[in-house]
């Protein structure tokens, strides 16, 4: 075998070791209850996402992605790694590509939050931006053929990276910490779609595992996941006019994968930020945007489990912190800028908080 060959293997071998040590290093994130004194059969849980090491779901994402292109054979020692990605994704991938020594550019929208930029190249990363929203994976695709690197391609890849029989992905460790709980199968476990990921492995997971848990996937209404999931033939539109960074798409990603979803909610940009900032005052600090559309949608199926008569334990996921929203759903003055109207759903999920169930108004 040529020298270089093994050089690399051995190259492969140690980055590999550098992340499972990192793994071993870590800690488990929280599974935080939710009290609702108001509703006593009900349980509701929040997978705290927001405390991995690089503040979001997307840690998670990342680790899968490298040490699924590691072991492909994808990346080398000199091996730059460029994404497409909104923001978090690439915060992740930055903190990934420095602990192995690589080169991370990152292809973001033009109007990503200053926060998030400031957090990718906090991680070491660079940017590049994309004025066409829709134009971010070619860029990425052509950018990584220039500069002789590996495009990760987060929404091609989200679904297969993860080992969704267990392996302590996401749903194994929602299912193991609800062991002592009073209703430890839960009815519904609520998440969002931005690659399709999460939900791929939550379905997956469920159904492997023989769990009556039902899928519920909450989609902003610009976003064309829901259109699909209606409707197969629909597989684009022409923009995602959501604001809710991390969920919502134009095209339907390859991995989504509709089949394991058991349902979809429709939730309003207003709301989901309504929601995120009555949550933020229940837990005494900020979470983001699509947490609140998470959240939004768990209170209209609680509401529903009680008109039922049924109990049980809904899940969901703190996907961010919303402290790299502050300039923008935490900001009163960029709120109105969006014509956005918070006044009716904080008075909904107030109303949920109080007792009265959920009203969309
Ligand atoms: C990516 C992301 C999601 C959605 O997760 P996927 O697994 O990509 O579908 C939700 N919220 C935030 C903040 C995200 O970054």
């Amino acid at each position: 075998m040529p020298s270089t060959h093994l050089a690399r293997r051995d190259w492969t071998d140690q980055a590999v070791r550098r992340i499972e040590a990192d793994f071993n290093r870590s800690a488990d994130t929280h599974l935080i209850p939710i009290d609702l004194p108001h509703y006593p059969g009900i349980e509701l849980y929040l997978k705290d996402e927001s405390s991995h090491p690089t503040g979001s779901l997307k840690h998670r994402l990342a680790r899968s992605l490298f040490l699924y292109a590691l072991c492909n054979g994808w990346i080398g020692p000199d091996t730059p790694i460029v994404e497409a990605s909104s923001g978090s994704t690439a915060v992740s991938e930055a903190y990934f590509a420095r602990m192995l020594g690589l080169r991370f550019i990152a292809l973001v929208p033009r109007a990503t939050a200053a926060e998030k930029i400031a957090a990718i190249e906090f991680q070491g990363g660079e940017c590049q931006f994309a004025d066409d929203p829709n134009e971010v994976y070619r860029e990425a695709e052509s950018l990584a053929r220039e500069v002789r690197g590996h495009y990760m391609d987060q929404f091609k890849y989200a679904e297969r990276a993860t080992d969704w029989r267990g392996n302590n992905n996401i749903a194994d460790s929602i299912f193991q910490q609800l062991g002592r709980e009073r209703h430890p199968v839960p009815r519904w476990i609520v998440c969002g779609a931005g690659t399709g990921g999460t939900s791929a492995t939550l379905g997956r997971f469920v159904r492997y595992n023989h769990f009556a848990t039902e899928i519920c996937v909450s989609d902003p209404e610009g976003s064309v996941f829901h259109r699909h999931f209606a409707d197969r033939g629909v597989t684009a539109i022409e923009r995602c006019e959501s604001c809710i960074e991390g969920i919502g798409r134009p095209r339907v990603e390859p991995s989504f994968i509709p089949d394991v979803v058991d349902r979809m909610m429709v939730v309003r940009d207003a709301d989901s930020i309504a929601a995120a900032r009555v949550l933020s005052e229940r837990l005494g600090r900020l979470c983001g945007g699509s947490t609140g559309t998470n959240f939004w949608a768990c209170a209209q199926l609680i509401a529903e489990m009680v008109a039922q008569g049924r109990d049980g334990s809904v899940v969901s996921i703190l996907c961010d912190q919303g402290e790299r929203y502050a300039s923008t759903y935490f900001n009163d003055a960029w709120v109105a800028g969006k014509q956005l109207d918070l006044a009716p759903g904080m008075r909904t999920m107030r109303e949920f908080f109080a007792g009265r169930g959920f009203t969309p108004y």
